[in-house]
């Protein structure tokens, strides 16, 4: 493993850009858009900056392997394979459901880059963070850093903490922002970018899940991990899941097809699209004050064809 591991020669190079979306729809709010996902091509977005305090730790701990969770077309599955093999980590995907050959490309690229995987039925993924399950997985597996499903625990919160610095200095000139947006999965990057905004910011999560009501509970729990306390300058926007994980509707479909038209950026339907159809709804119902200057962070899967 490299001691550098998360720090060092490898490691995306930050600040991501930023860049204001000029939208006549947006009336007098101005909309930034924050492209983590332009970080790395195979460590995009918050996936890495959930990653980097991890991989320190896990080389600090001189821990070789790593071990994860997710579902088929997790994210944070292909990134963890990728990181295991740029810092020199063996990598192992516990994966929710069935093996299906041949693998999708999600995990046809993280065995490609060395992830040894293996499956839990529904059933017993859903028992994954136990003691008896992690305590099984070692003795079939040996010793590993454990890296909860998403990737979301109080070192990836600290690690997202850092967005809120990065984007006032960037907005510097601008005047600063207002409120940082977010699509949530797990909450973790959410939990972490408003536990480092500065005072009088606010950060809005909208979840990509149905129910998303109950990830409040996860934000509050990473936050007292990673800073003590939780922080009460956040929120969750419920209404725009579209039906649920990676389900969508002729709706988004057509504000995605609208804004790759008249932007040229092609946002990702499980995330960035929710995430964006729900700023413009916010927008026109007044929920951010004229003047306001909101950033949106894309967290990965937007592209430009
Ligand atoms: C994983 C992911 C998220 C969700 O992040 P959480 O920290 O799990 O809430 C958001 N956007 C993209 C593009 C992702 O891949």
């Amino acid at each position: 493993m490299d001691d550098d591991a998360g720090r060092g020669e490898g490691a995306p190079r930050t600040p991501s850009p930023i860049a204001e979306l000029r939208d006549d729809r947006l009336g007098g709010v101005r909309l930034f858009l924050k492209r983590d996902d332009l970080l790395d091509p195979e460590l995009p977005g918050n996936k890495w900056r959930k990653l980097k305090y991890n991989l320190a730790e896990a080389a600090r701990l001189r821990h070789g392997t790593l071990l994860t969770f997710g579902g088929a077309y997790s994210n944070h599955i292909r990134a963890t394979a990728a990181a295991g093999r740029r810092f020199g980590f063996a990598t192992i995907g516990v994966i929710r459901g069935e093996e299906h050959l041949p693998l999708n490309p999600t995990l046809a690229g993280a065995a490609a880059r060395g992830m040894r995987l293996t499956y839990l039925d529904r059933t017993a993924y859903r028992a994954k963070h136990t003691p008896e399950t992690i305590a099984r997985l070692r003795a079939e597996w040996g010793e590993f850093y454990l890296l909860p499903e998403g990737g979301s625990n109080a070192l990836a919160a600290r690690g997202c903490a850092e967005l809120p610095a990065e984007i006032d200095a960037q907005l510097a000139a601008a005047g600063g922002f207002d409120a940082v947006c977010c699509a949530c999965g797990t909450g973790g990057t959410l939990a972490g970018i408003a536990g480092g905004l500065p005072p009088g910011r606010r950060a809005v999560g909208f979840p990509v899940l149905k129910g998303g009501e109950y990830l409040a509970g996860e934000v509050e729990r990473l936050q007292r991990e990673a800073f003590g306390a939780p922080t009460s300058n956040w929120s969750l926007e419920c209404g725009f899941h579209f039906g649920g994980y990676a389900r969508r509707t002729p709706e988004l479909d057509a504000f995605a097809g609208d804004f790759h038209e008249r932007h040229g950026l092609r946002l990702d339907r499980v995330y960035i699209a929710k995430m964006m159809y729900g700023i413009f709804a916010l927008t026109a119902r007044g929920a951010f004050a004229p003047g306001a200057r909101v950033v949106a962070v894309v967290t990965g899967g937007a592209g430009p064809a």
